[in-house]
């Protein structure tokens, strides 16, 4: 049976786009880049249990890097630092995909592991009346592809 669903799953990963399964901007739990790493700052970062954080410059739609939980180990709340030294420190790179790009291309993305296992997705908006400009929408993980492929949810410990 579990066979049958997972072919069955690779078989639509084909149908389905990351818009489809993406975690929404709204959701997402971020960082502004002018935080401090004070006391506060650090138990919600550990409460919110995920283990990479973007972090965003001005508004949320201007995602600029990435905080990986493990950047913390040496950071001492008493020290207040400011975020932004961790992340000129640490660089990490952001990906971005289109919301339109299908799961098995998505997963083909995340397997080849030279972009790491997480993607913001963005789009053209080109509701209004202005110029088109690109829009953040999400964020996909490797996890939210595996679901999609096994058609179940994984539980996070
Ligand atoms: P983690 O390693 O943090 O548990 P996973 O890659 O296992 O992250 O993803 C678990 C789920 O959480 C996925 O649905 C993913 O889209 C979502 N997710 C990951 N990071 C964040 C975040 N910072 N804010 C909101 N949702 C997130």
């Amino acid at each position: 049976k579990d066979e049958v669903n997972i072919i069955s799953g690779a078989l639509e990963l084909r149908k389905k786009s990351v818009a489809d399964v993406m975690t929404r901007i709204e959701d997402v739990f971020m960082l502004d880049y002018e935080a401090i790493l004070d006391f506060e700052t650090i138990t919600e970062i550990m409460n919110s249990g995920y283990s990479r954080i973007p972090v965003y410059e001005g508004n949320r739609q201007n995602i600029v890097t990435m905080l990986y939980i493990k950047d913390l180990a040496f950071v001492d709340p008493d020290d207040n630092t400011p975020l932004k030294t961790l992340c000129q420190f640490y660089q990490n790179p952001c990906n971005f995909v289109f919301e339109d790009v299908t799961l098995d291309v998505m997963f083909k993305i995340f397997k080849e592991g030279n972009k790491g296992h997480m993607a913001f997705v963005s789009r053209v908006n080109s509701d209004g009346e202005g110029d088109p400009f690109y829009e953040t929408t999400g964020l996909i993980t490797l996890e939210d592809v595996i679901e999609e492929l096994i058609q179940s949810e994984i539980v996070d410990e």
